[in-house]
């Protein structure tokens, strides 16, 4: 079938746009295959630049829980539009909105809120050195908090789907204040603290990590984290960009019984525009300007587009008691029946899913930290996404990812997408 068109713009797009994308994990380079461009979604579906229609399992990588152009989203956008697109000035929809947020996330006295995941992990981390008058940072191979400076070491997502261990324009200077650590492993954290001593500003972690593919914290490893950083005065810093509003209402740290002194929040708290959001502590927030001496400030944040869509998301997700369970439901029935399917066929494959994320690894596994998950036959997984795209399913193009389910996916849709998976398993 035709992809004249994805094609066509494909090229213009690469005269004009570096790569051609805004994202490099969206040019489709490492599973060999050329991005499609989308003109529209609806539900769980979306269709290309040619017409095609396909099952999206990316959600745009994680915001849209609820499935393309929700009713309630759309129409708070119409709604607040009328008024007017920004201020810079408070509004009451910020109100609202961080209302909802620190209501929800546990450990939330307070929060501010930002234009992108990037800005919420780079103000965190900020706010965390000017707290603790530190300078070092721990983060873990594989995890991704956003392309700020700082975060760029052994990072995850696109760094990883492109094999670049850090970047050149992050001089050593900063990188070297960066200790990545291998996730899971709590008594490298333990060295590090004793190696540092007094030195460690905080650790940030993804509680489930979704940019090495989905690895689930050991059982000791978040409440270790915990302990460790209380000993030796940092602080810990969840990013949950993936997580929030994902694994439920009060993200990974409900879901675990934690409570983080920092927490960055992104993507589904956007209902599909641009927003970040990190909050926590009073004692900590307080120290942001205009409050305190710790500077972050941003044009458009608490867009009022933006905080209506992700108001409207939010209060959508809050309103259906059993609507976290079917999205685990779902997302369970698909998880394992692509394992189970895969290995009917004598693939060697291991999956790893928490709640609606979940990723089939091209790997005997089990897969629980980054070094684990390298050991995946990418080359597979890259024939397997072309196969699955070319009838009709939409998947990460890359081994290095999480599949999302939404609230418009149901077994019908998984069903459809394991009869398809079936038939590629035969030949891979
Ligand atoms: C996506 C992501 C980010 C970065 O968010 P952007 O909005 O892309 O800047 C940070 N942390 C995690 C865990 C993410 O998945």
């Amino acid at each position: 079938m035709s992809q004249d068109n994805s094609r066509k713009l494909f090229e213009e797009a690469r005269r004009i746009i570096p790569g051609g994308v805004n994202s490099p994990v969206r040019a489709c380079r490492s599973v060999g295959a050329e991005p499609l461009f989308i003109a529209r979604g609806q539900g769980a579906r979306i269709w290309d630049a040619d017409g095609r229609e396909y099952l999206d399992y990316v959600g745009s990588w994680g915001p849209l829980i609820l499935g393309h152009a929700h009713p309630a989203v759309l129409a708070a956008l119409g709604e607040t539009m009328a008024s007017g697109t920004s201020f810079g000035a408070p509004t009451a929809l910020e109100c609202d909105m961080a209302r909802l947020l620190v209501d929800c996330v546990p450990s939330m006295d307070m929060v501010r809120l930002v234009n992108s995941g990037t800005e919420a992990t780079m103000s965190a981390i900020r706010l965390a050195r000017g707290v603790t008058g530190r300078s070092r940072i721990v983060k873990f191979d594989g995890c991704y908090h956003g392309h700020a400076d700082s975060l760029l070491v052994a990072a995850g997502s696109g760094v990883a789907t492109l094999g670049i261990p850090g970047s050149p324009g992050v001089p050593e200077e900063i990188a070297g204040l960066t200790l990545s650590l291998p996730y899971n492993d709590l008594e490298a954290v333990r060295a590090a603290f004793e190696k540092y001593d007094g030195q460690i500003a905080t650790v940030i972690v993804e509680p489930v990590a979704g940019n090495m593919g989905v690895v689930p914290p050991r059982e000791d490893f978040l409440p270790g984290l915990a302990e460790l950083t209380r000993t030796h005065g940092a602080l810990l810093i969840f990013d949950e960009v993936i997580t929030g509003f994902r694994l439920g209402l009060g993200g990974a740290q409900a879901r675990y019984g934690l409570d983080p002194d920092l927490t960055c929040l992104g993507k589904i708290i956007g209902g599909g525009l641009p927003v970040g959001a990190f909050g926590g502590k009073k004692a900590i927030m307080s120290r942001l300007a205009p409050e305190g001496d710790v500077y972050q400030a941003g044009t458009l944040s608490g867009n009022p587009l933006a905080m209506a869509a992700g108001r409207a998301a939010i209060e959508t997700l809050r309103a259906d008691p059993g609507l976290y369970d079917r999205l685990e439901q779902t997302s369970a029935a698909l998880a394992e029946g692509l394992i189970e399917r895969a290995r009917k066929q004598g693939l060697e494959v291991s999956g790893n899913r928490v709640g609606s994320m979940s990723t089939l690894f091209f790997n005997p596994g089990p897969v629980t930290d980054y070094a684990s998950a390298l050991r995946s036959d990418t080359t597979r997984y890259g024939r397997f996404y072309r196969a699955m795209r070319e009838r009709g399913v939409y998947l990460a193009p890359s081994q290095f990812e999480a599949t999302m389910v939404s609230t418009a996916h149901g077994l019908g849709e998984v069903d459809q997408t394991l009869a398809v998976a079936d038939q590629i398993f035969k030949y891979l």
